[in-house]
């Protein structure tokens, strides 16, 4: 592969492996392996393969895994009940309910009702003031692996300057939060962009590092781009492909093709920030059955 594509399968591979080997020590100490319970309410099928994904990697590094399903009817009271369910389940280290609920379900209300000591999607407030101030405990998945991924490759943050488009909860305000954190995976100066920035393309030209999580499919150009940029790219959009068996491709918010030639190394979609997300999440359910 070429040098300067940042390969998130080779990198989650390494995650997994040093997880692997925790585990063992773990179920030699304690004598279980740690539990990871994904909820899953209704049937879009993106999460439906996000889900299956999340239980296979469980299953490669001796996590126990576990998918509940609920069908899309079920009711936000019939959701936390099955949440309250887990809380008290000694077997069960981590719960994630997969993103987004169906429009009925108030999915503030369902993190809420997660024991934040098995909250590893890092979503609960708590989770979520501790990385703020500072001291994060369970970082949520995708910001956690970005960090990873950057410092695996030798792209250290530190004192770079490091603008993200997009300030979601899930991704865009965690790794904002990450990065600009003192010590190892931060120390970097960060610039928040969304929907209401105005100089965006001129602030991109200023990214050393570059984080893409808006949604828009394959919105960053070249011409938006220093050369030498380290580019990431978290969008996963589905662009129609008539050509193509299932119909459609994947594409990133950045236009990989462009934005490679300036770029000095580049995360790929598919193949880039998603393998490595996984890699986390299993990283959080250690540290969850650690805890425990
Ligand atoms: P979101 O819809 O919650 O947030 C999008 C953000 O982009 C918002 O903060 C908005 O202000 C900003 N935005 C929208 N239009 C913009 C514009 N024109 N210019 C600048 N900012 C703009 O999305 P999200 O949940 O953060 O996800 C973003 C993308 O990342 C999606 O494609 C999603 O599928 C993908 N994603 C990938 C992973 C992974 O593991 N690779 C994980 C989570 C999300």
């Amino acid at each position: 592969m070429d040098s300067k594509i940042i390969d998130g399968n080779c990198l989650s591979g390494q995650v997994k492996s040093e997880i692997i080997d925790s585990v063992k020590r773990l179920k030699m100490e304690t004598g279980r392996s740690p539990g990871l319970s994904v909820v899953l309410v209704g049937d879009d099928p993106a999460s439906a393969i996000y889900v299956r994904n999340k239980q296979r990697g469980a299953d490669e590094v001796g996590i126990l895994g576990k998918t509940i399903l609920m069908s899309h009817s079920s009711t936000e009271n019939e959701v936390i009940r099955v949440v309250n369910e887990l809380n008290s389940d000694s077997t069960c280290d981590g719960i994630l309910v997969q993103l987004p609920l169906p429009d009925h379900i108030d999915e503030g209300r369902v993190t809420l009702s997660i024991d934040p000591l098995k909250d590893v999607d890092g979503l609960h407030p708590f989770n979520a003031g501790l990385l703020a101030a500072g001291k994060p405990r369970f970082v949520p998945a995708t910001p956690g692996g970005i960090v990873q991924m950057l410092l695996r490759t030798g792209n250290d943050p530190s004192g770079k300057h490091v603008v993200i488009l997009g300030r979601s909860n899930i991704v865009g305000r965690p790794i904002s939060n990450l990065l600009s954190m003192k010590g190892q995976g931060g120390d970097a100066t960060v610039t928040v962009c969304h929907s209401r920035t105005k100089n965006i393309e001129e602030l991109c030209r200023s990214a050393e590092i570059l984080i893409a999580a808006i949604g828009i499919p394959e919105y960053v150009t070249s011409n938006m781009v220093s050369d030498g940029v380290v580019a990431v790219d978290v969008g996963i959009n589905r662009v129609g492909a008539p050509n193509r068996k299932r119909g459609y491709r994947l594409v990133g918010d950045i236009d990989f093709l462009g934005v490679s030639q300036k770029a000095s190394a580049i995360t790929p979609v598919p193949g880039g920030v998603g393998p490595m997300t996984i890699a986390m999440l299993l990283s959080n359910t250690l540290l969850a059955a650690q805890l425990h």
